[in-house]
């Protein structure tokens, strides 16, 4: 589809999220600064090309840029889709600029490169035991349970939920974290959903802060399903919520421009997630703000959206946000 097939206007959050309002509101190292530069340099020379692509959960084609820079001074464009109201990145690279870009220059760009691996996997250790809090009476996780995690990094939060008998297998695209995992004896594989043979079919999966990572989250999803039971297996999805900026991390300090990197392709509302499960064929059990959700195999997909968000509503919400933010001094670094 080319680009005049598209209905695209343009009413960013405030003028902070214009592409030249000023510094990156997060502090950069020098080798961010360098990853970025690299970045922008493969964009700006065609290496790594920009394309408008249809909303992946509505496939519609008319969307509202809100914002032009990403928290680093990446001059990505954040749109919200008027048929459902997803924020997502749009234009965004082809699916093999993102995997060059993944093995290339994402960690030194967007990841803690710096944290010690150790204290990396202690921070793991900590979300599988909240995981297991968010679940506890839903999902039996003991002797003889099969999970799945996809993007499980080193695996210490399949460590934690390995640790009452349970059986598992992390995938993981980072090979420095997943062999620090395997020195541990964890079961940590290469691999991502749909190129990997799965031998078992898993009675619980986790997806923490990945699918706002993948240009199609309903084709993912869907693709777990079929691996798993109908009825049976349950799915622990954990993304940033555009709605949770003020309980995230203290570094976002309620600023939502904090959250946005170009490597991000959705922005989740509580609403907009649970447009891509009833899509995909889950029923959802639990889903908060924040976003932490549990659904369930249902085995049957909805016809149509169930639930859309007015993206006037959206935008309105993060103006709030933004204007909070000034109002309290918040937004000057
Ligand atoms: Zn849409």
């Amino acid at each position: 589809m080319v680009e005049a097939e598209y209905d695209i206007s343009t009413s960013l959050i405030s003028g902070r999220y214009s592409a030249n309002a000023g510094p990156p509101v997060l502090p950069m190292s020098e080798a961010q600064i360098e990853a970025r530069d690299r970045l922008m340099a493969r964009i700006a020379s065609g290496r790594y090309e920009e394309r408008w692509s249809p909303c992946g959960i509505c496939a519609g084609t008319s969307f509202v840029v809100i914002a032009e820079r990403d928290r680093y001074n990446v001059a990505v464009k954040t749109c919200i889709c008027k048929g459902c109201g997803l924020v997502q990145t749009n234009p965004r690279l082809r699916s093999e600029d993102y995997e060059d870009l993944y093995k290339t220059l994402y960690r030194s760009l967007y990841t803690s490169s710096e944290v010690p691996l150790d204290e990396f996997f202690k921070k793991q250790k900590r979300i599988g035991r909240r995981i297991l809090d968010y679940v506890a009476g839903r999902v039996e996780v003991g002797p003889g349970t099969r999970i799945l995690e996809i993007g499980a990094g080193a695996g210490g939060t399949l460590e934690v939920l390995c640790a009452g008998g349970a059986v598992g297998l992390g995938l993981d695209l980072d090979e420095t974290y997943l062999n620090h995992g395997r020195n541990r004896w964890l079961n940590l594989q290469f691999g991502a959903i749909g190129s990997f043979d799965l031998a078992f079919r898993p009675d619980f999966v986790v997806y923490r802060h990945v699918l706002e990572h993948m240009v199609d989250p309903i084709g993912e999803l869907k693709a777990v399903r079929v691996k798993g039971r109908r009825g049976y297996t349950h799915l622990y999805v954990e993304v940033p919520g555009i709605d949770s900026v003020e309980d995230g991390p203290t570094r976002l300090r309620g600023d939502f421009l904090r959250t946005l990197q170009s490597v991000h392709i959705n922005y989740f509302s509580k609403a907009s997630l649970t447009n891509v499960f009833h899509l995909s064929g889950y029923k959802v059990l639990k889903i908060d703000d924040s976003i932490r959700s549990l659904a369930l195999v249902s085995g049957k997909e909805k016809q149509g959206l169930q639930v859309t968000e007015d993206w006037r509503v959206v935008l309105e919400r993060l103006r709030c946000l933004d204007n909070r933010l000034v109002g309290a001094g918040e937004a000057m670094l």
